[in-house]
């Protein structure tokens, strides 16, 4: 059994979040330019110069995504604090670790239920 969050964790996770959702929605603005970047370039490029291009604009592509998602967790994670959820398991309901939280402060399940969706 993991101990609830305290207030004052909560207030200190919050600004975490804020952080986060300020950072993540920074970088996604920025990969977006990169991305018009390699579109414009490539008429300068050659084939195969061209077509590192195109895997580094998939790998880019992948990268937002997973910033994508994160951002949507953080949001969410947000709405929860004032729905006073925040820090509840997803899918069980047992409080999330302040240490878990203090290093992903979206996550929205516990240590066993992230474990148990990853294999
Ligand atoms: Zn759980």
């Amino acid at each position: 059994m993991t101990t609830p969050l305290t207030e004052e964790q909560v207030r200190e996770l919050k600004e975490d979040l804020v952080a986060l959702q300020a950072a993540l929605t920074e970088a996604l603005n920025l990969k977006k330019d990169s991305a018009k970047t390699v579109e414009l370039d490539q008429q300068l490029m050659g084939r195969l110069s061209r077509m590192d291009a195109l895997q580094q604009q998939e790998m880019a592509k992948a990268g937002k995504a997973v910033q994508q998602r994160r951002l949507r967790l953080t949001d969410q994670a947000l709405r929860a604090i004032d729905d006073e959820t925040y820090g509840e398991c997803r899918e069980c309901g047992e409080s999330i670790a302040f240490k878990r939280l203090k290093v992903s402060p979206e996550a929205p399940f516990c240590v066993e239920c992230q474990a148990s969706k990853e294999v």
